[in-house]
């Protein structure tokens, strides 16, 4: 808990934290990091993405790891835990185990970016690892026009290097992730920790209705207010995904001219789509399309849509998901014998992973689901649960890899 405070106070401004790639505070965070997993028993390096990484050799040095980790990265007004407290727990769990005989290496990675505050593309850092980087990232710009590939460099990487960064499935056997929930269930159920089933499908949309600007003395019967139909559009949105069950957030709106006497003539909005499934998100964006085009054509607007960012839902390994419910078995997690499983509406770096290595993930009670506001609060008790927890995950993965290693082909 005294390190998520000491990381919550490198921040670029005073009143919040907000820490983003390549930035000064990355640069100290990824240095405190490494001191503490140098602490834990661990060599290590940044990589040539600019995550901070960490690696105990197993009982022989060419055995490949099991990974822990999570981000260091912030959204702006963020709080201390999201992303933070995954990468401390797996430095505590690495300390814990850094004498005991493991049947593979075990590593520790701070990813440098899973929000994609600064250049508005996630889980940069996670897909330099994954080897799922593209090439034209590095022209993304930030929002004083600095390009990515400068600002790498002015952080001391090379761009023409950061496919160094990449892990092989050789090396990797499992991505173990603890982050905190996000959201109430675990909180509704009583419950410290909860198994992850899958991570979220997710598609954004930018979505626009075009109509005629006139003057605000235009007759109601000669209007296209192109906002009007975006505003019921959005009511459609909520009463659509609501009731299917689908998590939608129109986040950005848009409107021109933007004057206070003129009709609007256009209404630009974003929509943020989720669900369990891709079957299920895409259920519910044909009904809200229907819906969309069904309301421009009542109103003699035009709604045109694009689309921004697609992934399909991730699912969590079966025998890392049986680790994490052994894991919260061992520990004193409320009715822990049958642990809760829930999936993650929330996009993580396990997603990005999940090309390179089977992927775990526990959750940790948060306050009121409350993430990405300063008011973000985790219980220390919980921590402590958590680190057991994820210890004996590791221990759980370590006997049935044996295991499995010691059977014949
Ligand atoms: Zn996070």
């Amino acid at each position: 808990m005294a390190r998520a405070d000491q990381l919550a106070t490198h921040s670029s401004r005073p009143d919040g934290i907000e820490r983003v790639y390549l930035s000064p505070e990355h640069r100290a965070v990824n240095h405190l990091a490494a001191g503490w997993m140098h602490e834990a028993g661990l060599v290590t390096w940044e990589d040539a993405a600019g995550n901070q990484c960490g690696r105990r050799a197993g009982a022989t040095d060419e055995l490949p790891a099991v990974l822990l980790g999570s981000h260091l990265d912030t959204v702006p007004g963020a709080g201390r835990y999201d992303g933070v407290l995954g990468v401390l727990v797996a430095i505590e769990v690495a300390a814990r185990l850094r004498d005991a005989e493991l049947p593979f290496a075990l590593e520790v990675v701070a990813f440098g970016d899973e929000e994609g505050t600064r250049f508005g593309t996630t889980l940069l850092g996670s897909r330099a690892l994954a080897g799922t980087w593209q090439p034209e990232w590095f022209e993304l710009v930030d929002a004083a026009g600095i390009r990515l590939a400068d600002a790498a460099r002015a952080f001391g990487l090379d761009p023409v290097r950061f496919a160094d960064a990449a892990r092989t499935s050789d090396e990797l056997l499992a991505y173990l992730e603890v982050h905190i929930e996000q959201g109430p269930k675990l909180e509704f159920a009583d419950r410290a920790l909860g198994v992850v089933t899958s991570i979220a499908a997710a598609e954004r949309r930018v979505v626009t209705f075009t109509g005629e600007a006139r003057h605000c003395a235009t007759p109601w019967e000669l209007r296209h207010d192109a906002l009007v139909g975006a505003s019921e559009g959005v009511l459609a949105i909520e009463r659509i995904a609501r009731s299917r069950g689908s998590f939608a957030t129109v986040g950005r709106i848009h409107v021109e001219p933007d004057a206070v006497n003129v009709i609007p003539g256009l209404a630009t909005f974003s929509l943020d789509l989720r669900d369990e499934t891709a079957d299920g998100r895409d259920a519910t964006w044909d009904a809200i399309h229907h819906e969309l085009q069904a309301i421009a054509g009542a109103r003699g607007l035009d709604v045109a849509i694009s689309s921004t960012h697609v992934a399909p839902e991730v699912v969590c390994s079966p025998s890392l998901q049986a680790a994490f419910s052994a894991g919260i078995g061992a520990t004193s997690d409320v009715d822990s014998d049958a642990p809760l499983s829930l999936f993650s509406v929330a996009g993580h770096d396990a997603m990005a992973v999940a090309a390179v290595a089977p992927v775990g993930m526990l959750f940790v009670r948060c306050r009121g689901g409350v993430s990405h506001h300063a008011d973000e609060s985790v219980r220390e008790s919980d921590v402590a649960l958590a680190i057991d927890a994820l210890e004996a995950a590791v221990l759980q993965f370590a006997l049935t890899y044996s295991h499995d290693a010691a059977e014949p082909r």
